[in-house]
């Protein structure tokens, strides 16, 4: 049985993804910062489905987590995919208000925490390592390419990160047999708004989108899966918008 792991997978996308990933038949660890009964509500969830999975926490804007996150994966079986999919948001500033604690903790979690858990994955997939290849998808936002002024200029700025490193990396790797690609969700029904102090933003910005309306878990969790199948063979360095037309 493939295994993958699923960053941030207590709610949200996240959850989404593991949920799809076991019906496809991976075995899914499902990763998770806080809130472990979130977690393992997921983890029940994926069982009552007829799935395997189990939860494992972890901090990936950590290093020392990661490795830890990874070794526990070891006992698992080999990992053959991973989705960089753990990330945060915080409230909405302009540029004047942004200091460097803010930076530190988003681009800890969303760009280290990203190229940390590439790191192990690719030490653990690639062909010359003795591994067997594998996939890897990272999330990005539509906000890399949008840049969300008055906003998150700063998250923003964390997703182009991610952009560039899936771009390099899949060039980097490509000869061990692991395809990297990204997705990049547009505005997205999950808590991250409310969480990010602004529960009714897709209500106020949903005439912004060309389907004029917002997408679901579900609908960016099978954009991913899709890139991790072999129907998705000959892709990599593709970064697939997943924004209803926005
Ligand atoms: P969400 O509902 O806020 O869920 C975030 C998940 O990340 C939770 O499972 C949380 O775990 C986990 N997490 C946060 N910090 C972590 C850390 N340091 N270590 C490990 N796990 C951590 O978010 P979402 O809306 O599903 O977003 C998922 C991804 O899609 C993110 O990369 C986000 O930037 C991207 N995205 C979302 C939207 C959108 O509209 N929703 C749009 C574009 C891109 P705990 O529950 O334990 O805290």
């Amino acid at each position: 049985m493939s295994l993958i792991l699923v960053t941030g997978a207590s709610r949200g996308i996240g959850a989404a993804t593991a949920v799809a990933a076991a019906k496809q038949g991976f075995a899914v660890c499902v990763n998770y910062h806080s809130d472990g009964d979130a977690a393992n509500g997921v983890v029940r969830q994926i069982e009552k489905d007829g799935g395997v999975a189990f939860a494992g926490q972890a901090d990936i804007s950590r290093e020392s987590e990661v490795v830890r996150l990874f070794s526990i994966l070891d006992n698992h079986g080999p990992i053959t995919a991973l989705v960089n999919n753990a990330a945060i948001l915080e409230r909405q500033v302009r540029i004047g208000d942004i200091d460097e604690g803010r930076l530190q903790r988003l681009f800890a979690t969303n760009v280290f925490g990203t190229i940390l858990c590439s790191r192990e994955a690719v030490n653990r997939m690639a062909v010359s390592r003795g591994g067997t290849g594998g996939g890897i998808v990272n999330v990005s936002s539509a906000a890399s390419r949008i840049g969300s002024p008055g906003e998150y200029v700063d998250y923003a700025a964390t997703k182009g990160a991610i952009d560039t490193f899936t771009l390099g990396l899949a060039k980097e790797v490509a000869r061990d047999g692991i395809r990297v690609n990204a997705v990049r969700p547009g505005m997205i029904e999950t808590d991250i708004h409310a969480r990010g102090g602004d529960p009714t933003r897709i209500e106020r910005l949903q005439g912004t989108i060309p389907m004029n309306r917002p997408g679901t878990a579900d609908e960016i969790a099978a954009a991913i899966l899709w890139l991790l199948s072999d129907a998705a063979s000959y892709v990599t360095g593709s970064i697939l918008d997943v924004a209803g037309g926005r």
